[in-house]
C-alpha cells in the first residue's frame, strides 16, 4: 500500500499497525478504511520521528480510549416496546475533552461510529482548538416517526448517555438524523438529569444557549473552504456550476453560501433520488420540504416547472459542471462514480460529508487531476463553531452573527493554509489529503508524546 521512497522500518511499522487493526476487527470495514487513509499518508512523518514508532504511537491512536454501548428502550405511538442500540466512542482526549456528533441512522453500528470518531480526532486537531475526538449515535430511524416518538427515543437515549458526558469531559452535538429538534429533546433530558450545564451539548437553538451560525455553519464552512481552493486557481465561485449530494443541514446551507458567492447549484439529492433545476436550486424550497415538512426531495420537482427528478445517485447524472460537493454520507462516491465526475468536467471535489469518497475514488481524482479537499478539513467548520458555542456558554456571552461568521471564515482559511503548508513542508505539494492528515496527526501525536504512555 503506497510506500515509495519509504525506509523499511517505516513500511514495516505501518503494515504492522494495519494488520493489528485488520485482525482485531475484520468486520469493521469503514473503520479500517479510515485508518488506512491515515496510514497511507503519514509515512513521511514517521521518517522524521522514529520516537513515534518506538512508543507505538499509532498502535495507541487506533484503539479508542473507551467504547460505550447501551440499550435504548422506548415505547412507540402504538404502544409497542421498542429497543435500539446506542453508542458513544470516546476515542482520543490527548488535546481536550472528547468532541463529536451523534448520528441516528439505521446504518449505525460500531464500525461507523469508530470511523467517524477516528476522523473526528484528526479534524478537531486540525482546527487548532482544544478538543479531542469522539462520536456516538444509534441505529434509530427517525423517518416516519412522530415527534412524540422521536422525543421519547431521545429522552431514553440521553438517560443512559448522560452518565458519561459533560462540558469538561465529552460534549456531543448533531450529525446525520440529529438536528435542532433532536438536540432540543436531548438537551431537555440532559438538563433534568445533570442540571443546566449548557456546555454539555452543542448545536442548541439560540433560544436556550446555542450559538448563532451553528446551524448553518458546516455548509458555510464548506463553501468558504472551496472558495480557498478557487482562490489558489485565481478564480471565484462566479459562474461556476455546482452539484451537491444530500438535502440535509449541510447541503442546504452550502447551497445558500455557494449562491451568495456567485455560484449556481444545478442538483442536489436525498437517499431516494436527485433533482436537477437548470435555473439553479432554490435552497429555501429544499429547506421547506426537507426540514419543515420532513418530506422527500421528489416533491421539489412537483412544485418547480424547471426541475426534474430522477431516482438513484446524483453522481450518476450526466450534466456538465465544475465543482462536486458530496454532503450526504460515507462512501457515496466510488471509483466508477469518480470517473463520471471527470467525464462531467469536474475540477474540484470538496467534502461536506465524512469520508464520502472511497479510496478508489480518491485515486481517480489524483489520476484525473481533480483537486480533492477531504472532509476532515472541508467540513471542520461545524465542530469549530461548536467550540465557539462552548466558549459563549462558559462566559454567558452571545456573539453576533457577524462575529461568529468572521471567526468561521478565519478558521476555514487557517485549516486550508495549514494543510497546504504542511504538504509543502513534507514535499507533497498540492496533496491536500496528505497535508490535512499530517497536520492533524502531528498535533495529536505531540500531545500524546508529552503525556507519556497514554
Ligand atoms: N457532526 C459534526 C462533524 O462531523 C459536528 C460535530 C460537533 O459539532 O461536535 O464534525
Amino acid at each position: 500500500k503506497g510506500g515509495n521512497g519509504m525506509s523499511r522500518q517505516v513500511k514495516e511499522y505501518l503494515e504492522h499497525v494495519y494488520q493489528v487493526v485488520q485482525k482485531r476487527d475484520p468486520e469493521q470495514h469503514e473503520f479500517i478504511e479510515a485508518v488506512t487513509d491515515l496510514l497511507q499518508t503519514i509515512g513521511p512523518v514517521l521518517e522524521r520521528h522514529p520516537e513515534y514508532i518506538k512508543t507505538n504511537l499509532l498502535g495507541r491512536l487506533v484503539e479508542p480510549e473507551r467504547v460505550i454501548q447501551f440499550r435504548v428502550p422506548w415505547v412507540d405511538d402504538a404502544g409497542h416496546y421498542q429497543v435500539n442500540r446506542g453508542f458513544r466512542v470516546q476515542f482520543n482526549s490527548a488535546i481536550g475533552p472528547y468532541k463529536g456528533g451523534l448520528r441516528f441512522h439505521p446504518s449505525v453500528n460500531l464500525s461507523i461510529v469508530k470511523f467517524l470518531g477516528f476522523e473526528q480526532i484528526l479534524k478537531n486537531a486540525l482546527t487548532g482548538l482544544p478538543i479531542g475526538g469522539g462520536k456516538g449515535g444509534s441505529d434509530f430511524d427517525s423517518k416516519e416517526k412522530s415527534d412524540n416518538e422521536v422525543m421519547h427515543f431521545c429522552q431514553s437515549f440521553m438517560t443512559e448517555l448522560s452518565r458519561y458526558i459533560g462540558p469538561a469531559s465529552d460534549v456531543p452535538a448533531g450529525d446525520i438524523g440529529v438536528g435542532s429538534r433532536e438536540i432540543g429533546y436531548l438537551y431537555g433530558q440532559y438538563k433534568r438529569l445533570r442540571g443546566a450545564e449548557r456546555g454539555g451539548l452543542t448545536g442548541k437553538s439560540t433560544s436556550y444557549g446555542g450559538s448563532l451560525v451553528r446551524i448553518e455553519v458546516t455548509g458555510f464552512g464548506l463553501a468558504y473552504y472551496t472558495n480557498e481552493i478557487l482562490k489558489t486557481l485565481d478564480t471565484t465561485f462566479k459562474g461556476k456550476r455546482v452539484v451537491l449530494s444530500g438535502a440535509g443541514n449541510v447541503a442546504i446551507y452550502t447551497m445558500q453560501k455557494v449562491v451568495e458567492l456567485g455560484g449556481k447549484v444545478l442538483a442536489c439529492s436525498d437517499s431516494s433520488g436527485y433533482i436537477i433545476d437548470r435555473n439553479g436550486i432554490d435552497y429555501k424550497l429544499v429547506q421547506q420540504i426537507k426540514e419543515v415538512e420532513r418530506g422527500r426531495i421528489k416533491e421539489y420537482a412537483a412544485r418547480v416547472a424547471t426541475a426534474v427528478y430522477h431516482s438513484g445517485s446524483v453522481w450518476k447524472a450526466e450534466l456538465g459542471y465544475d465543482i462536486a460537493l458530496p454532503c450526504a454520507t460515507q462512501n457515496e462516491i466510488d471509483g466508477e462514480k469518480a470517473q463520471l465526475l471527470a467525464v462531467n468536467g469536474v475540477k474540484i471535489v470538496a467534502e461536506g460529508a465524512n469520508m464520502p469518497s472511497t479510496a478508489e475514488a480518491i485515486s481517480v481524482y489524483r489520476k484525473q487531476g481533480i483537486i480533492y479537499g477531504p472532509g476532515k478539513a472541508a467540513n471542520a467548520g461545524g465542530v469549530a463553531v461548536s467550540v465557539l458555542e462552548m466558549s459563549q456558554n462558559s462566559t454567558q456571552a452571545s456573539w453576533s452573527f457577524e462575529e461568529v461568521d468572521r471567526q468561521l471564515q478565519n478558521i476555514m482559511h487557517n485549516v486550508f493554509e495549514k494543510s497546504v503548508m504542511t504538504a509543502k513542508k513534507y514535499g507533497l505539494d498540492n496533496d491536500l489529503l496528505a497535508g490535512t492528515n499530517i497536520a492533524g496527526f502531528i498535533r495529536v501525536a505531540d500531545a500524546m508524546m508529552a503525556q507519556g504512555l497514554v
